[in-house]
Order: C-alpha cells, then sequence, then structure tokens
C-alpha cells in the first residue's frame, strides 16, 4: 500500500528577531547562494547545454507566475532574470552562475496559450529530458502563483522529475496578495495538493510560501538552496567551469550589467 508522506513546510513568516544575517560571520553563516549571480548563457537546445560540472538548480514555472521576479530577489538584483512583457516568449534556458561556480538554470515559462502547438511541444520534450536526465541538477525551484495553485501543467513537470529522487522547493508566490491567516491556508492547500498527487514523492517537496515584492521566504528558500549546493552555497574561487561557447575553455561569464537587453528577451 502507498503511503502518503508529508510535504516538509516551510513558515512564510519574516525571519526570526536576531543579527542579521549580513553581521554573522564564520562557517556557519547563512549563505545568500543566488546573490550577485551573473548571466553566463542562454541555450536553445540540449546540444549547446554546458557539459555537467559545477551543481545546477533550475528554477521553472508557468508563464507569469513570478519566476523572473523570484530569481531577482533571491539574486537581489532588479534586473539579472527579466521580468515578462510578453509571457511565454521566451523559449530558452538562461544559465545565470553564482559567485560558487554553481548555476541556476531559469527555464521558459510554460502555458502561455499564444505558443504554436508544435513549439510547445518541442519545449515540454526539451524540458522533460533536462529535469529528467540532467546530471549536475540538485534540485529544482518550482514557482507557482499562491492564488492559483498547483495547475496541470506544474503536475505534468513534477511527474518527469520527482522520480529523479532529487528535491523540489515550491516558492508559493505572490503571497503578499493575501492576509497573513489567507497565506497560511494558501500554503496548506498546495501543499495537500502536492501529497496527494506525489503520495510516494511528497517528502522530496518542501512549500515556502514567497513574494518577491514584500521580501517574504527569501530566508527560507535560500536555506534550501543552500541545502541543495553543500559547499558550493558559499563563495568560490576558480571552479573550472567552462561554457558551452567556450569550446572547452575556461571563460568568465560576461557581465550581465550594462546589458542593453536582458537575457530574459534575448534576440
Ligand atoms: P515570470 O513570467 O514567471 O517570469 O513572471 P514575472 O516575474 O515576470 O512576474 C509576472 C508578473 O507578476 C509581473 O507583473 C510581476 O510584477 C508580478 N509579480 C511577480 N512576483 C510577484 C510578487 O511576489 N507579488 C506580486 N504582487 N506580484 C508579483
Amino acid at each position: 500500500m502507498v503511503q502518503k508522506r508529508r510535504i516538509v513546510s516551510e513558515s512564510p513568516s519574516p525571519a526570526k528577531a536576531g543579527p542579521r544575517p549580513e553581521d554573522r560571520r564564520g562557517p556557519h553563516a547563512p549563505a545568500h547562494p543566488v546573490r550577485q549571480a551573473e548571466y553566463v548563457l542562454t541555450v536553445a537546445n540540449d546540444l549547446q547545454l554546458p557539459p555537467p560540472g559545477p551543481p545546477e538548480i533550475a528554477f521553472a514555472g508557468r508563464s507569469n507566475a513570478g519566476k523572473s521576479s523570484a530569481i531577482n530577489a533571491l539574486a537581489n538584483r532588479s534586473r539579472l532574470a527579466f521580468t515578462s512583457r510578453t509571457p511565454g516568449r521566451t523559449q530558452q534556458i538562461n544559465f545565470f552562475r553564482m559567485r560558487s561556480g554553481a548555476l541556476l538554470a531559469d527555464l521558459p515559462g510554460y502555458g502561455f496559450a499564444a505558443v504554436p502547438q508544435a513549439l510547445k511541444r518541442h519545449w515540454q520534450e526539451f524540458l522533460a529530458r533536462y529535469l529528467a536526465t540532467r546530471q549536475s541538477l540538485v534540485g529544482l525551484a518550482l514557482v507557482l502563483d499562491a492564488r492559483h495553485g498547483v495547475s496541470l501543467l506544474d503536475r505534468q513537470l513534477l511527474a518527469r522529475y520527482l522520480p529523479s529522487g532529487r528535491p523540489v522547493l515550491v516558492l508559493a508566490t505572490k503571497m503578499d496578495k493575501f492576509t497573513p491567516s489567507a497565506q497560511r491556508v494558501a500554503q496548506c492547500a498546495i501543499e495537500r495538493e502536492i501529497a496527494e498527487c506525489f503520495p510516494v514523492h511528497a517528502a522530496q517537496v518542501t512549500v515556502v510560501g514567497f513574494s518577491a515584492t514584500r521580501r517574504i521566504g527569501i530566508e527560507a528558500a535560500e536555506a534550501m538552496l543552500s541545502r541543495w549546493l553543500g559547499e558550493w552555497a558559499h563563495d568560490g574561487g576558480d571552479t573550472g567551469f567552462a561554457d558551452a561557447n567556450s569550446g572547452g575553455r575556461k571563460e568568465r561569464a560576461p557581465r550581465s550589467r550594462g546589458m542593453a537587453r536582458g537575457p530574459k528577451d534575448p534576440r
């Protein structure tokens, strides 16, 4: 008989009183793994993926769910991942390099109706392959609009990914739209939905109430990403990572600052 397992829940409430994270030092200081991440490259198919190397965390979600805003909030930058004016247009994976050398893969938003059916299928297959087989992937951050819960496409994505045994951080975002008590209700509803859909894999999933605009859930999300990254959560030196376009040579990431157009909308 299949046994239901509890989803790990993280409170969306702001940090408890104590020293500011920035003021704490030492090996056990809280890490901000995505902070100061920089854009590295954009890939449009499997062949362009960088060779698996440093640990990688993927961010996925429906178009307009708030994925770019969540990445920007975690990076503490306003225009690292570009928020969409035309949802669903970006059909590439954008890679960002964290200071440690670990990678963040910003997967294309899905579920935008105006994308032609054939292109949609191509992308679903590419994403499913990436999520199921990418060796260096250590975890998936799935961004959901907390007001809408878990969509069919979110469930399909989880169904392809969870059998890999790797963890998921659900960022239930736009929590600022709710009162504090309604935030808790919305988070519980998402946890329940996931537990019902994926009873065997529910323990792999952690739900965090999040808001990019109000910076709710940042610490909880950072703690989970840091756990996945281990020593790669902190600043590192030269990691030996070479991007897919460098022909195996080590390269510094191109700086995203000053780019006329961000990676969310490459031409
Ligand atoms: P993406 O398509 O998933 O990358 O979504 P975006 O990050 O571009 O956000 C889509 C829309 O939701 C934009 O209008 C954002 O300003 C808005 N948004 C994103 N995150 C939040 C949030 O935490 N709170 C609120 N109220 N709006 C948000």
